[in-house]
């Protein structure tokens, strides 16, 4: 008998822009549009020196991220129409002593909230009401062996373990209080670790996550982390091996877009980053996260501990940029890394702008985290 295939209702490889009409139509008019999904940190802090880390390459001058900060960024966030929050980018937010306060507080605001993290620094006991707040928690881990995460993941071995209980805690929260978050895994997959994929696609199934992702790993203009791209064709077969472990409850996910992508962008404009900036875990507001660090200052926006984001979005320079990163000035292929996060949304919104494809009425069925786009 065939086995059932798990729910293809999340989109783990592409973007969820086409239910957003409305702020894709404002944008197209020319409104000021304010942004769907914010990714954002806490604090620059994390407690993992993973190899692959593109954190290091965005380093720019920190401010203290306090609660009042933090709070004042949610207010503003709600205020001004951005429906999802997640806590992702250049640091780990499980270092900040203000992570659980500002989920709850998000969400008290009607904000989607989200998590990706190591998970070696959550505690137990904040758990349950974390996860009620939640919509996703993703864990970010790259091995399904102890000595290899902690190679991989710079740490020490007793922290696989340490992860593989916090996870497991998690999704048995999940369980008994029926709760609608989805629990889910990471591989940032180098070519040196393919021998990690299928372990750790076991350990999630043994873990009960809902998937595991698996994605390309994402390298500066520079070149810094010195991937090859072209080493990821040699990885079809296992990572289709990977896949086929996927069960009614667990979706197995290779990004296929990206990962055989090559590294090319079908675009030359960047049109996503108003529908999707992002906020280093310094208090830095700037387009993406490819543009953290200091060396790419005149795309800085402001920081959220001096200057509200409401004014921030507000401000000129806010718009200055954004106009600037679409004007033939910005060269995309000489300042920016591979496959950002607004990558989907960004050939999407240029196919969208060269009228190869339309706005469309209806799409069916709204997929699952619809407004982390
Ligand atoms: S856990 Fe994330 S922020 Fe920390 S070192 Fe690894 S990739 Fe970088
Ligand atoms: S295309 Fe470039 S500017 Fe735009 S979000 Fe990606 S890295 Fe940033």
């Amino acid at each position: 008998m065939e086995e059932e295939k798990p729910n293809q209702n999340l989109i783990l490889d592409g973007h969820k822009l086409a239910w957003h009409k409305d702020r894709v139509n404002a944008w197209l008019s020319g409104e000021r549009i304010a942004p769907i999904t914010i990714d954002c940190a806490l604090t620059r802090k994390c407690n993992y020196r993973c190899v692959y880390c593109y954190g290091q390459l965005q380093a720019n001058d920190g401010k203290k991220m306090t609660k009042d900060v933090i709070f004042r960024f949610l207010d503003d966030a709600a205020e001004i129409g951005v429906k999802a929050i997640s806590f992702v980018s250049d640091g780990e937010s499980t270092c900040s002593p203000h992570l659980y306060d500002a989920i709850k507080h998000g969400k008290e605001n009607g904000l989607d909230m989200a998590l990706g993290t190591n998970g070696a620094l959550l505690k137990n006991q904040k758990l349950e009401e974390m996860l009620k707040n939640l919509t996703y928690l993703r864990f970010n881990i790259s091995a399904g062996e102890s000595k290899r995460y902690s190679q991989i993941h710079g740490c020490r071995e007793k922290d696989f373990y340490k992860v593989k209980n916090i996870i497991s805690e998690c999704t048995k929260i999940k369980k008994q209080n029926d709760l609608d978050v989805t629990i889910g895994l990471q591989m940032v997959l180098m070519p040196n670790f393919k021998d990690q994929l299928l372990p750790l696609t076991k350990l999630g199934k043994e873990l009960g996550v809902n998937y595991l992702v698996i994605k390309h790993c994402s390298d500066d203009a520079s070149q810094s982390l010195g991937v090859d791209y072209s080493k990821y064709f040699d990885l079809i077969d296992i990572l289709k091996e990977a896949e086929s472990h996927a069960t009614k409850n667990y979706l197995v996910k290779a990004k296929w877009s990206k990962i055989l992508s090559g590294g090319k962008r079908s675009y030359t404009k960047c049109y996503g980053a108003p529908f999707m900036p992002q906020l280093s875990g310094s208090g830095l507001v700037a387009p993406c996260g490819m543009l953290f660090n200091r060396k790419f200052k005149r795309y800085h926006i402001g920081n959220i501990a001096d200057t509200s984001f409401k004014e921030l979005w507000k401000s000129d320079k806010y718009w200055e940029v954004m106009n600037f990163i679409v004007s033939d000035k910005f060269k995309l292929e000489k300042t920016c890394a591979t496959l950002c996060l607004q990558h989907k949304v960004n050939e999407y919104l240029w196919d969208l702008k060269q009228k190869k494809i339309k706005l469309k009425n209806t799409l069916g069925e709204s997929p699952q985290h619809i407004n982390f786009i």
